[in-house]
């Protein structure tokens, strides 16, 4: 099956599909991304993904290029034609194509970008032994809570876990506590089985998943604080975890090389999986 891309209007073969050179997102990173879940052919917590975009649109002041009804219509278009039952969904606006100049242009039109691919099993060892983070300085900008596109940041953390053979970087603010990873959030589990994750301010991107796995703690009356937490009160946690929407949720072991708890998935951490998995499943079903 050939892969499709719907860009700008037109659903276009993927080896085909191509953005404009003075596409501000191309010159400035000038735009806004999501990324959702496809599971059994239905979006995952659409709603609250179409929300976020729709505030990160916001803050940028980019207009949305087209309706909430068109989009989810397009998503589903995109998804039909890839042949996605299980898999992301990648949702991509840019303020559109101008001369070069920093300014906001006066006429540019914003550009849509819709596709979508199958999910990459997860990793067997990577949920059954959990895996390990690297913490890094958070170099960012002040408004991480914008899904924006300008990721560069993101990128060398998450290379710099790679070739230290991490899963994942952790990013520590100037404070010495950790914001969150690279393209995932991160949590503790302290020695009283409070569950913790920093706060969604402007120091993270408030993810859908996180939204979820909150829900899902105070459903199942689990003890939880939005604090933020240093890097020694991660190293001496009980557990750890991260999530995202592609990862969904993975248990963190190792923590600039030292063990958490036991070195082994904490059993919160496991079954905060096997809850998100099961609201993952019903929307699927849905
Ligand atoms: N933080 C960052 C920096 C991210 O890029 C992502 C993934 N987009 C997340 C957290 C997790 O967000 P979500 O659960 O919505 O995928």
């Amino acid at each position: 099956m050939t892969r499709v891309a719907y860009v700008d209007g037109q659903y276009l073969p993927h080896h085909a599909a191509a953005v404009h050179i003075e596409d501000r997102g191309y010159q400035f990173a000038d735009g806004v991304y999501e990324v959702m879940g496809v599971v059994g052919g239905f979006l995952l917590d659409e709603e609250p993904h179409l929300i976020r975009l729709a505030r990160s649109l916001a803050e940028l002041q980019i207009a949305a290029p087209i309706s909430n009804a068109a989009l989810r219509v397009v998503m589903r278009e995109v998804i039909r034609r890839n042949g996605v039952n299980d898999g992301i969904v990648y949702v991509q606006i840019t303020r559109g194509i101008a001369a070069r100049d920093h300014a906001f242009p006066k006429a540019a039109r914003p550009v849509l970008v819709v596709t979508s691919r199958r999910r990459r099993p997860a990793d067997p060892h990577a949920v059954a032994d959990g895996v390990a983070v690297i913490t890094i300085p958070d170099i960012r900008w002040q408004r991480c809570d914008i899904k924006s596109v300008a990721l560069l940041p993101n990128v060398l953390g998450k290379q710099r876990a790679r070739e230290a053979g991490a899963f994942e970087a952790w990013q520590v603010d100037a404070a010495g506590e950790v914001s969150e990873g690279t393209s995932t959030n991160a949590w503790i589990v302290t020695s009283d089985t409070t569950v913790v994750t920093r706060q969604a301010d402007s120091a993270i991107l408030n993810g859908i998943t996180r939204l979820a796995i909150l829900d899902i703690i105070r459903r199942e009356g689990y003890g939880f604080a939005e604090r933020p937490f240093s890097v020694a009160e991660a190293k001496s946690a009980r557990e750890a975890f991260l999530t995202s929407t592609v990862v969904e949720l993975l248990p963190v072991v190792r923590i600039d090389g030292a063990p958490v708890g036991n070195g082994q998935p904490g059993p919160l951490s496991r079954k905060l999986r096997e809850c998100y998995l099961a609201h993952a499943s019903a929307a699927g079903a849905a």
